[in-house]
């Protein structure tokens, strides 16, 4: 397996010369662009690596599914659908969707900005302070890696820039979808974005994910199974922005992409995959790490379909 992985980077790293790193967020523009690495955790507790696998980067989107467990570990399936619907948006992640001169919460896909938004009040805790501390812990339980933090540059760098999202939180808080303070709000989700990880963890993340919510090697339970596949059956329709289509063509497993340039992929039963590489395509998924994913699944038989 190691040597099918070299092979991969190998074929694949050309096209870390077709992509462009995200430069709205100011941080993120000074990434590598050669950087490149996967990571594998199986279902038998082996791991694979190849690349810049434990290169540091932020988290980005990748977080939204740790976002939804999190609200649903804390209240429930039904509540969390109260509030952010399944269907997916088939716009861009930070598209304001709003066409009809209403909002209604089913609108709300908790794989783009808005939900996400939205998914940061119904995290249990007194103050946004311990919201985000209950996802931070939450993040390092699944990737059994307790150094996990957050990057401060990064988010300082998002919270002065990150107009956009400022627009897309008032819009929900005209219309009821969120009570409490905006900025406080705001100041959870960049910071859930900020968190840094490497492909190692996003391989373990993705395992509980695809081991139905039980960590690796200790079989220890995490979130009940009925949520992992609620997360995943998300992921699988919507977790590639609005290329999700596509990646389910091509690749066929759930996964998460953020515009830090990981990639997060669930291979139900069988295994988690991490991949790094900060040049994206103008969805904001990573070309190579698309690429690398694409040639993985047809060299293991991955596809779902
Ligand atoms: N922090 C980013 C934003 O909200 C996350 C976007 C992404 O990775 O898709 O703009």
């Amino acid at each position: 397996m190691d040597e099918l992985l070299e092979q991969i980077l190998r074929e694949c790293a050309p096209y870390t010369k077709e992509g462009a790193l995200a430069n709205y967020i100011p941080e993120l523009a000074k990434a590598d662009p050669n950087d490149f690495g996967i990571f594998i955790m199986s279902s038998d507790g082996r791991t694979n690596r190849t690349g810049d696998c434990h290169k540091p980067f932020t988290i980005q989107s990748i977080v939204k599914p740790i976002l939804l467990l999190q609200a649903l570990m804390d209240n429930g399936i039904e509540e969390v659908r109260r509030h952010v619907g399944v269907e997916a948006t088939g716009k861009p992640f930070d598209a304001i969707n709003y066409s009809d001169q209403s909002l209604l919460s089913d609108h709300l896909n908790p794989m783009v900005n808005m939900g996400a938004i939205c998914m940061c009040t119904l995290i249990k805790g007194d103050t946004y302070q311990e919201k985000f501390e209950r996802l931070l812990q939450l993040t390092r339980r699944l990737a059994g890696n307790d150094s996990i933090c957050l990057n401060e540059t990064v988010y300082r760098s998002e919270k002065a820039t990150g107009s956009k999202n400022r627009a897309l939180a008032y819009l929900l808080k005209t219309y009821g979808m969120i009570r409490d303070d905006v900025e406080e709000v705001l100041d959870c989700y960049f910071r859930a974005c900020s968190i840094q990880v490497c492909c190692a963890d996003l391989a373990r993340i993705g395992f509980v994910l695809a081991n139905h919510g039980r960590l690796p090697i200790s079989g220890e339970r995490v979130f009940p199974s009925e949520y992992a596949s609620y997360v995943n059956a998300i992921l699988m329709t919507c977790g590639m922005y609005d290329g999700s289509g596509e990646f389910a063509v091509k690749v066929g497993v759930p996964a998460k992409s953020g515009v830090g340039g990981g990639i997060m992929a669930v291979v139900p039963t069988r295994m988690g995959i991490g991949i790094y590489s900060p040049a994206l395509d103008g969805k904001g998924n990573s070309v190579a790490g698309i690429k690398a994913l694409e040639t993985l699944s047809q060299r293991l038989y991955l596809s779902i379909f």
